[in-house]
């Protein structure tokens, strides 16, 4: 049964279907990711909604068993300076794609919408991609089921020291306890501080955040091992992000002499 309402929606992805229509994959507010079948596409009135990463609000018909339709839409919203640079673009495909992953289909979850709108809105103005990449990995944890410790020393609970992390144990220890996992990772205490952070991060205090090239490159070593053990998704998005490794920082160095 077909049900009208009006949701904030976010357009994941597309795709060509028959000759030329498309299914759309919409993350919207108030009913979920849901697939939208868009009818003669290229010269439909909604082509201008239907490209990853717009947001708009739409008036759409759901329908629990089948495709959904869009009716129509007002305040448009694309992300362009997003768009316009390819790194920080890969990063925000990269969170919608995370985000598309954590939950099933019509499953409503306004919480993680405002999460993954938030996030973008953050990219777009200018804020450190890498970073708020990195926090949006570790609050979407708890959605694959991950609950992490990374607060206080898994045996005794004490808090605020130079903590490493024990994949046996699922969580940190203090150095008074470091000998109980003799596999335990030797990462950089600041790595786990930063991360606990991150769990709990208000997005009003991340306009201050500024991380140091080497600090940002020993959280994404340690995020992906975590996602290896816990979460096991291989994402096209993702392993963009590491083949732009390299050589994508050669191109950034030449663009940011380019824009001096
Ligand atoms: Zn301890």
């Amino acid at each position: 049964m077909l049900k009208s309402l009006t949701s904030k929606g976010l357009v994941l992805y597309n795709r060509n279907f028959r000759e030329d229509d498309k299914l759309v994959k919409i993350f919207t507010e108030q009913a979920g990711k849901r697939m939208f079948f868009v009818k003669h596409a290229a010269k439909s009135k909604l082509s201008p909604i239907i490209q990853p990463l717009t947001a708009a609000d739409l008036l759409i018909k759901v329908n629990d068993e089948g495709l959904s339709y869009i009716e129509d839409y007002q305040a448009a919203k694309t992300f362009k300076r997003i768009n316009n640079d390819l790194f920080c673009l890969a990063y925000a495909s990269y969170v919608a794609a995370l985000a598309d992953a954590s939950i099933q289909d019509n499953q409503r979850d306004p919480a993680l919408f405002a999460f993954l709108e938030k996030t973008l809105d953050l990219m777009e103005q200018g804020l450190d991609y890498e970073v708020l990449t990195n926090i949006f990995e570790i609050q979407i944890l708890s959605r694959f089921g991950v609950q992490l410790n990374l607060h206080d020393c898994a045996f005794c609970h004490r808090a605020n020291l130079a903590f490493d992390f024990s994949f046996k144990y699922g969580g940190v220890l203090c150095p008074a306890h470091y000998h109980q996992d003799e596999r335990r990772c030797h990462l950089n205490p600041n790595v786990l501080f930063l991360l606990d952070q991150f769990q709990a991060v208000e997005f009003d205090d991340l306009e201050t955040i500024s991380l140091k090239a080497d600090i940002k490159q020993e959280l994404r070593q340690f995020i992906d091992l975590l996602y290896d053990e816990y979460v096991g998704l291989h994402l096209k998005s993702k392993k963009f992000i590491d083949s732009l490794g390299d050589w994508g920082t050669i191109l950034k160095n030449r663009q940011d002499k380019e824009s001096l």
